[in-house]
């Protein structure tokens, strides 16, 4: 029959008092010590499947800054979602995998040079622990560092992008820029084009590198399960990276963006595209560019957490196709 909500919680802080890395536990939504969806707050990874990271960055977005305060609201906007499973997957993805909450990426903004490489080893300290990694943004920036770390576990990348934008924009090398990230990391040799698939583009660029786009009027006319199975296609076995920069959803439902498009993705368009894709291989997932300080009523904030957590869902689903033989 029905399962039981518990009308009061047995327990608060569930960040620091939770025993289990498993199941979820009713807390007030409105109280507690934060963590991204009440998990436990800690850098032991013995045990741990997944490590939620915040990288607090937004020193290298072109428009509105504000991301930097980015992981602080997804956690406190995932206490709205924290007590049940994420509907409507199938199994509850904390009976699945064990998940923590390891804090925020630590730097120093006054040496904007280093971060670069601050991101990228603290990625791969936690996936030498053979924990894989979800990273709350910051600005777009950040996944190429996180790519560098992810494809030198993992080899070669596809990567599945969730975005209005290529960034695949050229720079002369050196910059730290969100909207140049993926034309570095394809460069490098870290991500593979061809089997590679952008979701939801709506902006020009003479050059996107041979990436598949899914632009947001194929997405519109085809409908998400189409645009899910045509990735799925071209992704294939490849371990992928999935990155969701939240400007990819319609300014409507995302306004607290640096960068925001009118012409996009809703919520349910993105969730559906994302249960689509269950199976794959998703090695690496991060949700970037939810800035808060553009936020009108937390509903950006909610859909990161949200998505965050649904790409948990797709990680685990990812890893019981394996377990099964399924490909
Ligand atoms: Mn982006
Ligand atoms: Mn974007």
């Amino acid at each position: 029959m029905g399962s039981t909500i518990e009308v009061m919680p047995k327990i608060g802080d569930l960040a620091f008092t939770r025993e289990s890395h498993h199941g979820s536990i009713m807390e007030n939504a409105f109280a507690g010590a934060l963590s991204f969806m009440r998990r436990r707050y800690t850098r032991d990874l013995t045990g741990v499947d997944v490590a939620v990271m915040g990288v607090p960055l937004d020193l290298t977005t072109s428009g509105r800054p504000g991301t930097r305060l980015g992981p602080r609201a997804i956690r406190a906007a995932s206490s709205h979602i924290a007590w049940s499973q994420p509907w409507p997957w199938e199994s509850d993805v904390f009976n699945d995998l064990a998940v923590v909450d390891y804090g925020d990426c630590l730097f120093d903004p006054g040496r904007p040079m280093d971060i670069p490489e601050a991101i990228r080893a603290t990625a791969a300290e936690i996936l030498a622990a053979d924990t894989a990694l979800l990273t709350l943004g910051g600005d777009h920036f950040i996944t190429w560092p996180l790519l560098k770390a992810h494809a030198a576990k993992h080899g070669p990348l596809s990567i599945i992008q969730f975005d209005a934008h290529t960034d695949t924009w050229a720079d002369e090398g050196e910059r730290l820029d969100h909207g140049t990230m993926l034309w570095h990391a394809i460069n490098e040799g870290l991500v593979v084009p061809a089997r590679s698939a952008q979701v939801g583009i709506r902006t020009h660029n003479d050059d996107p590198m041979g990436v598949n786009i899914f632009n947001a009027i194929s997405v519109h006319k085809q409908g998400p399960e189409a645009i899910a199975a045509q990735v799925r296609d071209i992704v294939g076995d490849n371990p992928v990276y999935v990155t969701f920069d939240i400007d990819c959803l319609d300014p409507s439902a995302a306004p607290g963006t640096g960068t925001p498009v009118i012409g996009g993705l809703s919520t349910w368009q993105a969730q559906e595209v994302l249960r689509g894709l269950a199976g794959l291989n998703v090695v690496g997932m991060d949700v970037v560019e939810v800035s808060p300080p553009y936020d009108h009523a937390e509903i950006t904030a909610l859909a990161g957490a949200t998505i965050a957590n649904d790409l948990l869902a797709l990680h685990a689903a990812g890893k019981k196709a394996r377990k099964g033989g399924a490909k």
